[in-house]
């Protein structure tokens, strides 16, 4: 991948909101890595500051960091009054699925709610430039596999999916309203993996939902053993198939898409960010088996509610306009998730 970023830009600002966070924390290093000054912003509702102190260890560089609520207009309008902030990078927000279907009230204030007090304060200092974690949840019930840009979107079955489902329609009708901003979607697939030094990478409290964290707490004996949602899909193995993604290449992803924005000026543009590649679970259980020299027992329990059998993207939008290839292996995914448990449990 390479990066547009030129020497004139070397002290471009970016705020990042949710930058202590797993995605967050991996997308600051590579930012920083490539020259650009940061604000972060995060209130450890979901993370913790060791991830602020590693991501200054690991690139060696500083930043600024403010520990606040992103919903606070008092507090963010100071960050934009302290700062000559030139892009926006919007992580901060909850993710969880299930949680989500408890609280919704929670999700929409501080997804949608929080997104809103984001932008208005954004174009109060004439910030237009903003690149949205979005996902590929967005789709729904997928209309057909691999996943364009241009399928279907909404139909979502649970409320942190329609959040994103929202602030992309949100993002949409403020582009149509003043086409001087510049915008980027970008829907993530499956981000797994950690970053190669071990400092950073994903570690949910209590019992993970995910399948990555899942199998590495298994691996880790922290639990006794993986539950396999359904074997009876009709994929190669009967079990259900996803588009994994390395963070580290996510987040170059974000870099990529900072650079398209600062060439273009403005526009909306909406990014896939996936490998392309489908992996089954038990796809998943083997290598991570083999790479690591570990055991993940397992057994064949129900289909999840709500679980499509197949879902991986089409990359080739983001590849031909942003120059994004993951280049990871799911080898790399299952390395760095297991290498990043042990180096937090010594
Ligand atoms: P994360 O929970 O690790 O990171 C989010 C960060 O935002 C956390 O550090 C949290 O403390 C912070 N935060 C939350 N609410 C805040 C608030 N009100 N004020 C300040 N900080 C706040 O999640 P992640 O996996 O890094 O995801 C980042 C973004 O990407 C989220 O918007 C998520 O919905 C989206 N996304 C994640 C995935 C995934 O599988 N991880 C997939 C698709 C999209
Ligand atoms: N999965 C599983 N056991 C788990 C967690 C997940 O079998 O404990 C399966 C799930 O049914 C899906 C795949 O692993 O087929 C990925 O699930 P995850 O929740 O990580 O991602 P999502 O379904 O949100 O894409």
């Amino acid at each position: 991948m390479v990066y547009l970023h030129s020497k004139d830009d070397d002290c471009m600002k970016i705020l990042v909101t949710g930058g202590a966070g797993y995605i967050g924390s991996h997308t600051c290093v590579e930012l920083l890595n490539a020259g650009f000054d940061l604000v972060i912003i995060d209130n450890f509702s979901n993370s913790k500051p060791e991830a602020v102190e590693a991501i200054k260890k690991i690139t060696g560089k500083d930043f600024k960091f403010y520990e606040m609520d992103y919903l606070n207009r008092e507090l963010l309008e100071k960050v934009f009054e302290e700062n000559e902030i030139s892009a926006v990078i919007h992580f901060a927000g909850y993710k969880a699925v299930g949680e989500s279907v408890e609280k919704p009230m929670d999700y929409y204030i501080n997804n949608v709610s929080g997104s809103l007090t984001l932008l208005n304060t954004m174009k109060k200092y004439g910030v237009k430039k903003l690149v949205f974690s979005s996902s590929a949840t967005v789709y729904g019930w997928p209309e057909k596999i691999p996943l364009t840009e241009d399928c279907h979107v909404g139909g979502t079955t649970n409320p942190y999916g329609t959040t994103k489902f929202f602030i992309e329609r949100i993002l949409e009708d403020i582009y149509h309203s003043d086409s001087t901003w510049g915008i980027a979607i970008l829907r993530y697939f499956n981000p797994i993996g950690a970053h190669e030094s071990g400092l950073i990478g994903e570690d949910p409290q209590g019992i993970p939902n995910n399948l990555m964290p899942y199998i590495t707490k298994v691996a880790s004996n922290e639990l006794e053993k993986l539950s396999i949602f359904g074997d009876d899909y009709d994929t190669k193995d009967g079990t259900g198939v996803r588009d994994y993604i390395h963070v580290v290449d996510l987040a170059k992803g974000h870099v990529l898409a900072l650079n398209k924005l600062e060439k273009e000026k403005s526009g909306l543009f909406i990014y896939n960010l996936g490998t392309g590649n489908g992996y089954s679970v038990l796809d998943m259980v083997k290598t991570y088996e083999r790479v690591n020299q570990v055991e993940v027992p397992y057994e064949i329990v129900g289909r999840r509610k709500g679980d499509i059998a197949i879902c991986y993207a089409d990359p080739t939008k983001a590849k031909e306009e942003l120059g994004f290839i993951a280049s990871k292996t799911l080898e790399d995914m299952c390395r760095d998730s297991y290498h990043f448990a042990r180096k937090k449990n010594r």
